[in-house]
C-alpha cells in the first residue's frame, strides 16, 4: 500500500477499516483539555471495554443475594468460573482448552512454571534469557536460580545483539543454544521484547531448545492479544501472560498459564500445589494427598477471583466478536507500518532518532520503539502536551504501540503530524 500523510488519506483507510465500530466499544481517556487522546499506551495497560463494569456489576449482584450460595447457583457458579475463560483463552494463544487456566498473577505463574520446568542437575543447569528483559522476569529468574543454590552469574545466560543492532538474530540465538547444548535447561524468553518490540521466532527457538534436551517456555506479555500465537503446534512446553496490556482486562488483571498437552497427564511432574489444582471430583472431600487435574488447571492454587476474571471474560468476548487475533492482526500491521512511514518521512538522521523495532512485519506487534539520542524526553513530554498518550523508557526511547480494537488511522496520522511539526517537516 501506497501511504500518505494527511488527514484524507487516514480517513479513507477509517472509512474501509472492518474493525472502526470498536473503538466505541472502549471508553477512550480524554486530554485535560476534553478532547479524545491519541492512546498509544495499550502495550502497558489496555483500554476499558464498554462492557467491563457490567460483567463487574453481574458479580457483585450475585454476591449481594446469594453470597456463599454465589459458587453453586447463578448463570455462572464461581466454583467453576476459571473453566469458563479456557475456551477464549485457548484461542487467542494457540492452545487446547486443556492447555490453559486462567489464575495469578503474571510474575506468580512465571514462578510456579519455572519449579516444575526449571529442574536443574549438576550438569544441567543453564537459563537462557534476554539480556536486559523485564526487570520482573530478571527478578524471577535470579530468585529461582539462588533458590537452587546456585550462582546467576554463573547459572543464567543473557542473550544481547550483536555490536551496533538493536534486536537479536535467530540464528545467534539458535547457535547459542547449541553451543550451551548439554548444560542448558531451560530457555524464557519474551515472545515479543518489552522495549524493542521484537517478535521472537518462538517456534524455531523450540525447535533449537528441544534439540539441546532444554525446556522451552515463553512470557508472552506483550504477545498475548497483539500477534498470532500457536503455543500447540509450536510444541512450547510453558508460558504466561498477563491480561492487563493487549488483553485489556483491567489494572492488575488476571494472568494466563499455558502447558503443553504432553504434560497434561503427568500427575508426578513436581509442582506447588493448593487445593484448586485437586482433582475436582474429590475437591471437598479434603482428603490428604494431592492429585493434580489433567492440564494446565493442576497448577492452580488457590479458589478463582472472580472479579479480574470477569473483566477478563468481557474483554476476551470483544476480542472473539471482532474475529479474533486474525482479524485484529491484519488491521495492526497496516496501523503500525502507517505510524512507521510517517515517522521516516520525518527524515531524520539515526544520530537523531531510529526506530529500533524490526521493519519485518513479521517480527513485530502493534509497538514500534523509537530511540532518541537527544531530547528524547522533550519529546516525549511535547507528545504528552499534544495529547499523545506513549510511553518512556529510560534512558531514551519512545514506545507508540497503535491498537487495532481501539485505534484509528487517524490517531496515527494525528501523531505523524505532530512529529512532523516537532521536526520542522
Ligand atoms: C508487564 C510485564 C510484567 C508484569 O508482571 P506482573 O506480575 O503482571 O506485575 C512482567 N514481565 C513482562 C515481560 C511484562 O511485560
Amino acid at each position: 500500500m501506497t501511504f500518505e500523510p494527511t488527514l484524507e488519506f487516514a480517513a479513507h483507510l477509517d472509512a474501509q477499516d472492518p474493525l472502526r465500530l470498536f473503538r466505541s466499544r472502549f471508553h477512550i481517556p480524554l486530554t485535560p483539555e476534553g478532547q479524545e487522546a491519541v492512546y498509544f499506551c495499550g502495550n502497558s495497560l489496555g483500554l476499558q471495554p464498554r462492557t467491563a463494569r457490567a460483567a463487574a456489576e453481574e458479580q457483585f449482584a450475585s454476591w449481594e443475594k446469594r453470597a456463599v450460595e454465589g459458587h453453586f447457583l447463578g448463570n455462572d457458579p464461581w466454583m467453576h468460573y476459571h473453566e469458563t475463560l479456557a475456551e477464549a483463552t485457548g484461542r487467542v494463544v494457540g492452545a487446547k482448552p486443556l492447555e490453559v487456566v486462567v489464575m495469578n498473577n503474571l510474575t506468580v505463574n512465571l514462578h510456579l512454571l519455572l519449579l516444575t520446568f526449571y529442574r536443574p542437575t549438576a550438569t544441567r543447569y543453564k537459563v537462557l534469557m534476554e539480556g536486559g528483559a523485564f526487570p520482573s522476569d530478571q527478578y524471577a529468574l535470579e530468585s529461582q536460580v539462588t533458590l537452587h543454590g546456585l550462582d546467576p552469574n554463573d547459572a543464567i545466560v543473557e542473550l544481547v545483539p550483536r555490536p551496533g543492532e538493536h534486536t537479536l538474530r535467530t540464528e545467534d540465538i539458535e547457535a547459542t543454544i547449541r553451543e550451551l547444548g548439554d548444560s542448558l535447561a531451560t530457555i524464557i524468553l519474551g515472545g515479543i521484547n518489552y522495549y524493542t518490540g521484537q517478535v521472537f521466532d518462538m517456534a524455531a527457538i523450540t525447535r533449537a531448545g528441544h534439540a539441546v534436551g532444554a525446556t522451552v517456555g515463553f512470557d508472552l506479555a506483550h504477545a498475548a492479544g497483539n500477534i498470532e500465537l500457536h503455543l500447540h503446534d509450536w510444541d512450547v512446553d510453558f508460558a504466561c501472560w498477563c491480561s492487563y496490556k493487549y488483553l485489556n482486562s483491567g489494572p492488575g488483571g488476571t494472568s494466563g498459564v499455558f502447558v503443553h498437552e504432553r504434560f497434561a497427564h503427568s500427575p508426578e511432574l513436581p509442582r506447588l500445589a493448593g487445593w484448586w489444582g485437586h482433582d475436582a471430583s474429590e475437591r471437598f472431600q479434603m482428603k490428604k494427598g494431592f492429585r493434580p487435574m489433567p492440564g494446565a488447571a493442576g497448577w492452580q492454587l488457590s479458589n478463582s477471583q472472580v472479579f479480574p476474571m470477569a473483566l477478563h471474560r468481557a474483554a476476551l468476548a470483544v476480542v472473539d466478536e471482532a474475529g479474533g487475533i486474525p482479524a485484529l492482526r491484519q488491521k495492526s500491521e497496516l496501523l503500525t507500518a502507517y505510524l512507521e512511514f510517517l515517522i521516516k518521512r520525518l527524515n531524520l538522521p539515526a544520530s537523531r532518532l531510529e526506530i529500533i523495532t524490526p521493519t519485518d512485519p513479521a517480527q513485530r506487534g502493534c509497538q514500534l520503539s523509537i530511540l532518541v539520542h537527544e531530547g528524547g524526553r522533550a519529546l516525549f513530554d511535547h507528545l504528552v502536551a499534544a495529547g499523545i498518550i506513549g510511553d518512556w523508557r529510560e534512558p531514551n526511547v519512545i514506545r507508540l504501540a497503535p491498537v487495532p480494537l481501539y485505534n484509528s488511522f487517524q490517531d496515527v496520522q494525528r501523531v505523524g503530524q505532530v512529529l512532523a511539526d516537532w521536526a520542522g517537516v
